[in-house]
């Protein structure tokens, strides 16, 4: 029985793990949830799925969150704070992680887990794009297996013999991520000037968080996940192309020296990664519609505007400079997104900021995890300077 720690339970990703776990009683318990500040919504999974643990993250709700159980007769033990949901990450209550809280507050938790030992079912990829090493030693350093569910790294990872080898031994030449181009695929800068946050969120394939909605439209999300694919697979930048297909059918390919190419296809649905990663290596049933490929539209595939989404060329000159200025690009981007969401800047201009405080903050080696903290609050002071100056 997998005891599995849900971290950003009340989100997308949180709500989708938790549908494939109650598919499966006998092989898996909700042992932990966590939420932001969401305790209406966390009370009410937690007398759904009777886990040992809830912890909210303001400690200001915890006696709200406290009373809820108790009215609701859910006996579980509470707790608050961003230092409480690390400790569970690594705590006895689980041997899984699911790491579904977004962004940059999502990276201790998933350091804790990972220098635990515990199985880390990666979706929080900020976290590995801020601290790529650092994850990946704390990994080696505990023990643990980290297997990744945003869907195009979860494709590879199947589509690669053995999970994560050595890809130039193995005969790997690329590694294709594919993108569905998001709601504005197609069109011009002038036609991307005065789009609202709405119509950002609303992702033709897809149904997520709104940081990543957002990201999906800028492609910054591609970005930041062609710098995941980086770490993950121990790939060079150049052995990493986007290619853009709109039917979010083939959710990445992997590319061999003899002329083969390995692809995962499915439904657009996070659940079938989820299923995946729980389960591996055996597989269990998501809940996911099987994919009807003589009733489906036909599959395109196209190379990204890189001139109009400004975000994913961004990306990729932060991955080719190396150091923290990933860490930099998440962090001004994470500022950025913020703004557009509360309608104080202009979509175009999130890759502008970006760019700024790239320039601004030139690319120094990754040393420790507080040397890290540092720059990413420094990114995120030059960010707001630049938003103000902006407006
Ligand atoms: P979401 O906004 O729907 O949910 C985020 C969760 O994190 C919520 O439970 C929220 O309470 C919690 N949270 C937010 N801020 C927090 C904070 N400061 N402290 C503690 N908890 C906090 O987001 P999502 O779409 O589920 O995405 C979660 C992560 O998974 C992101 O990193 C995203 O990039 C990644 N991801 C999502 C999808 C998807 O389909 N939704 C796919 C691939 C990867
Ligand atoms: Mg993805």
């Amino acid at each position: 029985m997998r005891q599995i720690a849900i971290l950003g339970a009340t989100g997308s990703i949180g709500g989708s793990t938790l549908d494939v776990i109650a598919q499966h009683p006998d092989r898996f318990r909700a042992s932990v949830l966590t939420a932001h500040r969401n305790v209406a919504a966390l009370a009410e999974l937690c007398a759904r799925h009777q886990p040992q643990l809830a912890i909210i993250a303001d400690p200001a709700l915890e006696a709200e969150l406290a009373r809820r159980l108790a009215a609701a007769g859910v006996r579980c033990d509470v707790a608050s704070g961003m230092d409480a949901i690390a400790a569970a990450a690594a705590g006895s209550l689980c041997d899984t992680v699911v790491a579904a809280i977004v962004g940059a507050a999502g990276l201790d938790s998933s350091l804790a887990a990972a220098r635990a030992g515990k199985r880390l079912l990666l979706a929080n990829k900020e976290s590995i794009v801020m601290a790529g090493p650092l994850l990946l030693e704390a990994l080696r350093v505990g023990g643990g297996e980290l297997i990744p569910v945003d869907s195009e790294h979860n494709a590879i990872f199947q589509c690669l013999p053995g999970g994560r080898p050595d890809l130039a031994k193995s005969g790997v030449r690329r590694l294709l991520l594919t993108a569905s181009g998001g709601p504005f695929r197609g069109r011009t800068r002038a036609q991307l000037s005065d789009v609202t946050p709405d119509q950002a969120c609303k992702h033709p394939k897809w149904s997520m968080g709104r940081k990543i909605s957002v990201d999906s439209a800028t492609l910054m999300n591609k970005g930041l996940e062609v710098i995941e694919a980086h770490h993950l697979f121990s790939a060079p930048v150049e052995a990493i192309e986007v290619l853009v297909h709109p039917q979010s059918m083939v959710h990445s390919l992997v590319e061999y020296v003899d002329g083969s190419v390995l692809a995962q296809l499915g439904n657009p649905d996070m659940r079938t990664a989820l299923a995946h990663a729980l389960a591996w290596p055996e597989r269990v049933s998501s809940g996911v519609a099987p994919l009807d490929l003589a009733a489906a539209e036909p599959l395109h595939f196209e190379p990204p505007d890189l001139a109009t989404f400004r975000c994913l060329a961004l990306a990729f000159q932060a991955l080719r400079e190396g150091g923290d200025a990933p860490a930099i690009l998440n962090a001004a981007n994470e500022v950025a997104v913020e703004a557009f969401l509360a309608g104080a800047l202009p979509f175009l201009s999130i890759a502008d900021v970006v760019e700024s405080v790239l320039t601004e903050l030139p690319a120094q080696a990754v040393v420790d995890i507080q040397t890290l903290g540092e720059r990413d609050r420094a990114a995120r002071t030059a960010a707001r300077r630049v938003l103000r100056n902006a407006c």
